[in-house]
């Protein structure tokens, strides 16, 4: 993990809240839910991590406009 700005991510969630696999969950009550879709192809990633993840080898910055368009 590099890059990412621990000062700038919410205490509760970590490093989740700004990383290119995360994707969020939000049931009908309004909880959110960190999926980490790494788990998919890697088994070293919970499929839904214990908050706030502080450190991890997987993380990577969110992707840019350019690479998504
Ligand atoms: S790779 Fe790490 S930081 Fe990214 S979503 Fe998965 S557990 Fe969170």
């Amino acid at each position: 993990m590099s890059g990412a700005d621990p000062l700038r991510l919410p205490r509760d969630v970590g490093l989740c809240a700004r990383c290119r696999h995360a994707h969020v969950i939000v049931n009908r009550k309004g909880s959110k839910f960190y999926n980490c879709r790494r788990s998919r192809t890697d088994r070293r990633f919970p499929k839904y991590p214990p908050l706030p993840v502080l450190e991890c080898e997987g993380w990577e910055a969110p992707a840019t406009e350019e690479e998504t368009s």
